[in-house]
């Protein structure tokens, strides 16, 4: 890795103002691979005045030729992509094909969904004898996560972009190499100096000073609830818009007369994905008192199906595999039955943990209702179908979800009561356009498609 020892601001690689660093670790070997600046108030500072003084231009900038500008950062992303799923791969530990299918090549997706949607979205509408103008908010600060790191990066600017408004990112610590990477690809598209600065550093410091900053219109963050509380308290304080993508606990429900075999083996697939650290992993998987034990022998050979090292990859970090492996002990201890995995390490080196399959969960034990963010799934048996529904809505998280039944009629109709912003009716695939976000404390606010481009967007009404 060739780690740039500087801040992305204002279209420039300036000095960090301390020298202050981060160390980025390989999951996989657990070695100290790259060091990136630590940014500070300093820094934050800097990177909002440049976005500042950014706005008017790209504000004023015609949508077709702030698509344009979108799409050769596509274009980059996508001849870059070879170079970012490496990154991706060494600082997150992803498998090499994971790495280049889903964490470089979604990204080439959504920004290309951006630059048509700028290119043909109404800025204008009319109402009555109004002409409601859709303008953009301004500054956007970009809180991200390392679970996809490109993806998180590129699901906010993109569309702040599109909308018209200029961004400040501040990557996760354990990621900041892909974000440099990115910072090279907005500056070879060719984007305007200021329209998106990047700054690393870590949460308490860099994130905060970010989410305080009186410069900011908009803060977009994704990350745990526990941060996304204070960052809505701060910016409900000032009077600042705030989008949040916070955590899940999402129910996979398996309807009577589904295809078993099907249901649990995408189940299953769909947790280990990533190495569990998704925030719509299905963790929960819900199937009929009759099927129950069939679905368990299911599960623990699907979770066979992906053996760590070579199936899935790490975790990101010690701390996330410690976590995780503590939430597997509390499972035990809580009484439900592990069938397959368990908290030891499957391997010498390198932050892996098994794919885990508990039964026998009960909806109020932790690992029902807490977010684990691992390769667990805890499968939890029901008695008829308002049942079902009850312990699918049965936690404080609302962000996906699953319904598999013979009748797809019978699942949409399950589905539409499901508190929670997003239901794959019997393994529908993933939709980049369609708005991703959550109920009760999921988040607020959605990403992706035109409902993600109106996040950045503010009205303005003129009668004639
Ligand atoms: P995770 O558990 O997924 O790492 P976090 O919520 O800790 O989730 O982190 C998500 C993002 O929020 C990261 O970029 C992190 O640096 C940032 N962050 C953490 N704490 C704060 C904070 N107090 N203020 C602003 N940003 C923060």
């Amino acid at each position: 890795m060739n780690p740039h020892n500087g801040m992305y601001i204002g279209g420039a690689w300036r000095p960090a103002a301390t020298g202050d660093t981060i160390e980025v670790v390989d999951p996989v070997t657990e070695e100290v691979i790259a060091e990136v600046p630590a940014g500070t108030a300093e820094d934050i500072d800097a990177a909002v005045r440049a976005a500042r003084a950014a706005l008017p231009g790209w504000a004023s900038t015609p949508p077709a030729a702030r698509a344009a500008g979108i799409a050769a950062l596509r274009d980059v992303l996508a001849a870059r992509a070879d170079t970012i799923a490496a990154t991706i791969t060494a600082e997150l530990g992803a498998p090499p094909a994971l790495a280049r299918q889903v964490h470089a090549g979604l990204p080439v997706t959504i920004a290309g969904s951006y630059a048509e949607l700028a290119a043909g979205f109404a800025f204008e509408e009319r109402v009555g004898n109004s002409t409601v103008l859709l303008e953009p908010v301004g500054v956007v600060a970009a809180i991200t996560p390392w679970n996809y790191p490109l993806h998180q990066v590129v699901a906010k600017v993109a569309p702040a972009l599109a909308a018209g408004c200029t961004v400040v990112v501040k990557p996760a610590e354990n990621t900041p190499l892909t974000a440099q990477r990115f910072a090279e690809a907005v500056h070879e598209a060719g984007l305007p100096a200021g329209v998106v600065n990047v700054v690393t550093g870590t949460g308490p410091v860099a994130g905060a000073a970010l989410a305080a900053h009186d410069g900011v219109d908009l803060v977009s963050f994704t990350g745990s609830t526990a941060v996304g509380r204070q960052i809505g308290a701060l910016a409900g304080g000032a009077v600042k818009r705030v989008a949040l993508e916070l955590g899940g606990k999402s129910a996979n429900v398996i309807l009577p007369g589904a295809d078993l075999a099907r249901a649990v083996t995408t189940g299953v697939a769909r947790v280990m994905f990533n190495s569990g650290q998704s925030c719509n992993a299905w963790s929960r998987m819900l199937v009929h008192r009759e099927r129950y034990e069939e679905a368990v022998r299911l599960a623990a050979g699907a979770a066979a199906g992906h053996p760590p090292g070579e199936g899935i990859g790490p975790l990101v970090s010690a701390r996330q595999r410690d976590r995780v492996r503590g939430l597997i002990e509390q499972g035990i201890a809580e009484g439900a039955r592990l069938v397959t995995g368990g908290p030891e390490a499957p391997r010498e080196k390198g932050y892996y943990v098994s794919p885990t399959v508990f039964a026998d969960v009960t909806p109020g034990m932790t690992i029902a209702q807490e977010e684990i963010f691992g390769p667990v799934v805890a499968v939890l048996p029901y008695e008829d179908t308002e049942d079902a529904l009850r312990i699918a809505n049965d936690t404080v998280y609302g962000l996906a979800g699953a319904v598999w039944a013979a009748d797809e009629a019978e699942a949409v109709a399950f589905a539409r009561r499901m508190e929670t912003g997003q239901v794959d009716i019997n393994g529908g695939r993933f939709n980049p356009l369609a708005p991703f976000g959550g109920y009760k404390q999921s988040g607020v606010g959605r990403e992706l498609g035109e409902h993600g481009l109106r996040e950045y967007l503010q009205t303005k009404s003129l009668q004639f």
